[in-house]
């Protein structure tokens, strides 16, 4: 059990001057048997800042502490991390059980256990007891995958570091992976820090989760408050059908503030105290035909079939608009919000 530290760690590849910045001063503490979360989009820095933690990639400042000891110096190898990439990764010619015992050759098996009952453990906590002898090239993408897992978590490590390990299945294994990776690590309470650029799999996954943007950290929060508190315009529009529009404060009268956008003015509360300048955050789900208050009237430009509802994407006075409906709307409809239904941020 540990905890891990990230300490304004900037990344630059290739040159300081000329290099990308993959990393802008990052900070993060990781909690003793969190599943933590790294999410945001292709490009964002969640692979390096994994990496960093690994101790792949040096970063260029900063540093990285389990435990509150500083690793910076350590080599992956003597940092006690168990780590599973998109791509498995497996050895091809050795069988499941010789695949989870491969890094029991450099660590011992924990409390004293065999190298056999330690694999045989490892294959009952991913559900693939019985398939000792397979090769991998008989396996399925799911079943290689927790393979993976358990040759990944058979050392018992400190920390448990997954990449995009669910990107290659589809979405049925995928969410059925969720569940058992999930459960593995609840049973197990072993720290977890997952990468992902599904803003829906680090929802559903995290205690905690950073959603990242250009090489920093828009938010760090639980699954809860990233969705209903969004603390940046990013993160509102990153994670699930939130609209978001600009307005500016016109009157306050109490906890109510009167805020224009583009021509219509909107009754909202909650907005921050002092700001003029506002990002006005409703989510699709919010936009209802028979609310009273904040009535907008949309032009549908096309209507999607979601199984249980239909997402219709328009326009309200020229500002694309996102609308979870019951059903295929008009070309013209109106729905409306609730004040405290809005999620106000002060722009910058
Ligand atoms: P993510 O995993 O979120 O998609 P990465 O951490 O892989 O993002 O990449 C962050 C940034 O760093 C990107 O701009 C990427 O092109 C760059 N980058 C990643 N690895 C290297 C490398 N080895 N050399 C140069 N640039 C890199
Ligand atoms: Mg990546």
């Amino acid at each position: 059990m540990t905890d891990l530290r990230l300490e304004g760690v900037s990344k630059r590849y290739g040159g300081d001057a000329d290099g990308t910045a993959a990393l802008r001063d990052v900070d993060l503490a990781v909690r003793e048997g969190e599943f933590f979360t790294l999410v945001g989009p292709s490009g964002c820095g969640k692979t390096t800042t994994l990496r960093t933690i690994a101790g792949f990639e040096d970063p260029t400042v900063g540093t990285v502490a389990f435990d509150d000891e500083p690793v910076t110096d350590v080599p992956p190898e003597a940092r006690d991390v168990g780590v599973v990439f998109q791509s498995y990764g497996l050895f091809p010619h050795m069988s499941v059980a010789e695949n989870v015992g491969y890094g029991l050759q450099f660590r011992e098996p924990p409390e004293g256990a065999s190298v056999d009952d330690r694999v045989g453990e490892m294959l009952e906590l991913v559900d693939l007891a019985g398939l000792e002898d397979r090769t991998p090239d008989k396996l399925s993408g799911g079943q290689q995958q927790r393979v993976a897992l358990a040759r990944a978590l058979a050392p018992a490590p400190d920390l448990f570091l997954l990449d995009e390990p669910m990107s290659a299945l589809d979405a049925r294994l995928r969410e059925s992976l969720r569940r058992q990776l999930k459960r593995i690590q609840s049973t197990l309470e072993i720290t977890t820090v997952y990468v992902t650029h599904d803003q829906e799999e680090a929802l559903a996954l995290s205690d905690r989760l950073a959603v990242m943007n250009d090489g920093g950290i828009e938010q760090v929060a639980t699954p809860r408050e990233i969705y209903h508190e969004p603390a940046t315009r990013f993160v509102a529009e990153f994670v699930g059908d939130n609209n978001v529009f600009d307005g500016t404060v016109v009157a306050r009268d109490g906890d109510r503030t009167r805020v224009a956008v583009d021509g219509t003015e909107l009754e909202l509360t909650g907005v921050p105290a002092d700001a003029t300048r506002v990002s006005v955050c409703i989510r699709a789900a919010a936009l209802a035909r028979d609310a009273e208050e904040n009535r907008l009237s949309v032009s549908v430009e096309t209507s999607e079939f979601r199984g249980e509802h239909v997402h219709a994407y328009g326009r309200w006075n020229g500002v694309p608009i996102v609308l979870r409906l019951e059903a295929v709307p008009d070309d013209i409809v109106t729905v409306g919000f609730a004040p405290e239904d809005a999620h106000v941020l002060e722009s910058t």
